[in-house]
């Protein structure tokens, strides 16, 4: 079981597969206000770089569970490397339908709510988990400006204008469902730059190792294509956010 090789090529330099950078991860940590031992779950976990810091910085324990072999083990190596083995725990598997044994204090799916088949389904899911009062993390993307055209959200790699909304929309979509949202650390385009041309450096890193693999001419193409596509659409039309909700 894995996801599509093209994410473990593109991204397998990523400590963070998002555009949050490493500094709004720690600015979330301490606006979350966590804990010493508070368990957090994080569905989606990727190379595991939040719970690994935020077990170093606040003492959190926690579990996360990524479909990616590669990111799985590269969060078990960030654990060793920050000392927090004791702390935390990566699962590969599939998410998809993960509740965990105990209830924990955060419940988190940053970056990958279709996990859940939409957010909606997603925080359903984490709520499965979560202990009463405790918190739900999503991240996920909205409209920094509305996009004039379906061609313009298609630019941004989205199917349609209806896949994201702006972030009032969507601040109170959560409203909707019955939650508070109670935080939020928003990426700038900054950070869009460290998750997306991030992956330029490696591609051609991982072209000039690997000129015969059966994805070099795929790889090849996104490297000619993704900076001026990245800079037309993705940065000046998509934001994103991790937000935490907490219900009535
Ligand atoms: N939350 C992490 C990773 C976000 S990228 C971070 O912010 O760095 C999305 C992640 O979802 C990838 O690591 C991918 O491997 C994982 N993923 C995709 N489908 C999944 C599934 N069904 N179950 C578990 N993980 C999945």
């Amino acid at each position: 079981m894995d996801i599509p090789r093209i994410f473990n090529i593109t991204e397998s330099a990523h400590r963070i597969h998002n555009p949050i950078t490493s500094e709004k991860l720690a600015t979330l940590g301490a606006a979350l206000r966590l804990k010493s031992g508070d368990r957090v779950l994080d569905l989606g976990s990727g190379s595991g770089e939040m719970l690994c810091t935020w077990a170093r910085d606040h003492g959190i324990v926690g579990t996360g569970i990524d479909m990616s072999q590669l990111f799985t083990e590269q969060a078990r190596l960030r654990a060793v490397e920050l000392g927090v083995v004791d702390q935390v725990e990566f699962i590969h598997g599939d998410a998809a339908g993960y509740v965990s044994a105990e209830k924990v204090d955060v419940a988190a799916c940053v970056g990958a709510t279709w996990i859940g088949g939409g957010i909606a389904g997603t925080i359903g899911l984490l709520a499965q988990s979560l202990r009463a009062g405790g918190m739900i993390l999503i991240g996920e993307p909205f409209w920094r400006q509305a996009p004039p055209t379906d061609e313009v959200a298609k630019g941004c790699l989205a199917n349609s204008i209806s896949a994201f909304l702006l972030l009032p929309e969507l601040l109170a979509s959560f409203g909707e469902l019955g939650y508070d949202v109670v935080e939020m650390v928003l990426a700038d385009q900054d950070g869009w730059d460290r998750y997306e041309a991030a992956k330029w450096l490696t591609m051609r890193r991982w072209l000039e190792a690997n000129p015969d693999d059966e994805l070099a001419q795929d790889v090849r193409t996104r490297l000619t294509s993704e900076p001026q596509r990245y800079a037309t659409y993705t940065r000046e039309y998509l934001g994103w956010g991790v937000f935490a909700l907490m219900a009535p």
